[in-house]
C-alpha cells in the first residue's frame, strides 16, 4: 500500500517549507536517495500517531510571481495534487489576504481533493485567532491557527489532516497477482513442481508482451489468489542439450529473478546445496526478492527422526544470503506438501510488501537498544540511535537516524535486524537497513530547503 500524499500549496514565503521540516522533524530531514528510490526531492516522509504519509511541498512548482498563479501553474502542481488525499492550502496570517491566495482558493474549489486552510505566522498568542478569522472568507472551511516556526497549532492541523487518511490498520491488502519465479539446476524437479501446480489447478498460459514466443508466463488461480508462473516454457524446455558452463541457463534464472515477487528456489534433497544454488541464492537477495527454499524429492531422502532437523541446518547454513528464506521439504512426485507451497508464497508476499508504522518500529528500536546499548568506540563515543523509519515496501527498506554510523559496528547492526525480525516477522523477504548519520543530513536538509524555494 502506498503511503496517503499530502500536497502543501501557498504562495512563495507564506512559510510552507519552514512547515515541511517541522512536520518532517527537522533533524530527520528524509532525501529519497537510496538506490531504486527515484522520487522528486521535494516529497518528505512524515507521521502523526499511527499515520505514516508523504507530504509533497509545490511550493517550487506553482509561482514564479505573487499576482501570476493561473498563469504559471505547472502540471506538476496537478499531479501532487491529483495522487493527494488532502491539501494542506498555507496562508500568512500577518500580511492578511492576498491576490494570489484569492485565486489559489478559487482553484482549490474547483478539485475534489479536501482543503485543510492553515494560517500561518499566528505565534502571538490571542492575537493569531483574530489574523485567521480574516480567511473564512476565501470558503474553504475554518481556517486553522498555526505557527510553523514555534509549531503552535500544528496538532490541531495534523489531527484535522489524519482525518482524510485511510485507517492504517483496515486497509485492505492489495489483491494483485503474485509474480512466481521457480529457479533451480536442471533436473532438481522444476517441471515436475510446475505441473503439480498447473495440473490442480485452472491454468491459462499468458504469452509476455514484447518478448519472443518462448517467454511464457502461466497464471494459476487458487482461493481467489493470482499466481504468475514465470517462464514456463523455460522451465518446460526440454533437455538433450548440451549444457555449456553456465549450463542451466542462469541467465535465463536471473530475468526470472527480476521480474518476480517471489522466488521458488528448488534444490534436490539428494545432492544438498551446491555452489551453483549459492549463486542463485545470492542474486535473489541482491534484488530484493522474497524467497522461498523448496527441497524437492523428500521422498527419495532417508529418514530418521532428526533428518529434518539436520538438513534444515546444513540449508540455512550454506545458504547464508537467503537466511531469512523459509525451507519446505516436499515431493513433486508423490504429491507430499506441494500445495504448502503456495501457503508459503502467500506468505512471504505479504511480508515482502508490508509496511510497518514509525510508532512501531521505534517501539521495537527502543526496547532493542535498551536490551544491548550501541556500541562504545575506542574514543568514548557512543552509537545513538534517535528513530527509524520506513521508506519504502518489496523489500521493506528502513531508514535509522543515528548520530554516527561509523560507530555501528556489522554485529550490532545485525543484531537490530534480528530485533526486526523477532519482533515484526518478516518471514522470507530481505530487509534493508539504511544507517544515515547526522551530517549528512544536515548537508541534505539545506540543500532541499534551497531546492524547495527555487
Ligand atoms: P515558503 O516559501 O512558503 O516555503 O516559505 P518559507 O518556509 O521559506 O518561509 C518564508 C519566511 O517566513 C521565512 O523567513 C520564515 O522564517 C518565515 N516563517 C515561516 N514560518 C513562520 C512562522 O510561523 N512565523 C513567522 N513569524 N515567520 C515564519
Ligand atoms: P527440471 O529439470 O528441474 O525441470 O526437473 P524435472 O521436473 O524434469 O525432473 C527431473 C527428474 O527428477 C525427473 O526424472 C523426475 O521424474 C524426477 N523428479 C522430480 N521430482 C521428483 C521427486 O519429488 N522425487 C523423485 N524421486 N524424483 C523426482
Amino acid at each position: 500500500m502506498p503511503l496517503p500524499i499530502v500536497a502543501i500549496v501557498g504562495r512563495p514565503n507564506v512559510g510552507k517549507s519552514t512547515l515541511v521540516n517541522r512536520l518532517a522533524g527537522e533533524q530527520f530531514a528524509i532525501v529519497f536517495d537510496e538506490p531504486g528510490i527515484t522520487r522528486d526531492r521535494t516529497y518528505r516522509n512524515c507521521f502523526w500517531g499511527k499515520h505514516d504519509f508523504t507530504v509533497v511541498d509545490t511550493g517550487g512548482l506553482v509561482f514564479a510571481d505573487d499576482t501570476e498563479f493561473l498563469p504559471l501553474i505547472r502540471q506538476q502542481a496537478f499531479t501532487a495534487i491529483e495522487q493527494s488525499c488532502a491539501v494542506i492550502f498555507m496562508v500568512d496570517g500577518i500580511d492578511g489576504i492576498t491576490a494570489a491566495d484569492w485565486q489559489i482558493a478559487q482553484w482549490l474549489r474547483t478539485q475534489s481533493v479536501p482543503v485543510i486552510l492553515a494560517v500561518n505566522k499566528c505565534e502571538a498568542a490571542n492575537f493569531g485567532l483574530a489574523l485567521a478569522a480574516e480567511f473564512w472568507q476565501l470558503g474553504l472551511g475554518e481556517p486553522i491557527p498555526i505557527s510553523g516556526i514555534h509549531g503552535n497549532g500544528t496538532g490541531d492541523l495534523l489531527d484535522e489532516l489524519v482525518k482524510h487518511f485511510p485507517d492504517p490498520e483496515t486497509v485492505e491488502p492489495e489483491t494483485d497477482e503474485i509474480k512466481v519465479a521457480i529457479i533451480g539446476r536442471p533436473n532438481v524437479g522444476k517441471s515436475s513442481l510446475l505441473n503439480a501446480f498447473t495440473g490442480e489447478e485452472r491454468c491459462i498460459v499468458s504469452p509476455i508482451a514484447g518478448t519472443t514466443r518462448d517467454a511464457i508466463d502461466s497464471i494459476v488461480t487458487r482461493n481467489g489468489q493470482k499466481y504468475r508462473l514465470i517462464d514456463t516454457a523455460g522451465i518446460r524446455r526440454k533437455k538433450n542439450v548440451e549444457y555449456g558452463a553456465e549450463f542451466f541457463g542462469i541467465n535465463r534464472a536471473f530475468k526470472a529473478i527480476n521480474r518476480s515477487d517471489v522466488v521458488l528456489l528448488v534444490i534436490d534433497a539428494l545432492d544438498g546445496v551446491t555452489e551453483q544454488d549459492q549463486k542463485l541464492a545470492g542474486r535473489i537477495n541482491d534484488e530484493g526478492r522474497a524467497c522461498v527454499i523448496v527441497v524437492n524429492k523428500w521422498d527419495a531422502v532417508e529418514k530418521d527422526s532428526y533428518t529434518i532437523y539436520d538438513y534444515t541446518q546444513e540449508v540455512t547454513s550454506r545458504m547464508m544470503f537467503v537466511d531469512y528464506a523459509p525451507i519446505i521439504f516436499v515431493s513433486a512426485l508423490t504429491g507430499q506438501r506441494v500445495a504448502k507451497i503456495l501457503d508459503q508464497v502467500d506468505i512471504v508476499a505479504e511480508q515482502h510488501r508490508r509496511r510497518v508504522s514509525t510508532a512501531v518500529l521505534n517501539e521495537v528500536l527502543t526496547e532493542a537498544s535498551s536490551w544491548h546499548s550501541p556500541p562504545v568506540t575506542r574514543q568514548g563515543k557512543q552509537g545513538r540511535i534517535y528513530y527509524g523509519t520506513q521508506i519504502s515496501a518489496s523489500p521493506p527498506a528502513i531508514v535509522l537516524f543515528v548520530n554516527d554510523p561509523k560507530r555501528f559496528n556489522d554485529n550490532y547492526r545485525r543484531y537490530i535486524e534480528k530485533q526486526f525480525r523477532s519482533s515484526l516477522g518478516f518471514t522470507g523477504t530481505p530487509l534493508r537497513l539504511i544507517w544515515r548519520g547526522k551530517k549528512s543530513r544536515e548537508v541534505e536538509g539545506k540543500s532541499m530547503n534551497r531546492a524547495a524555494k527555487v
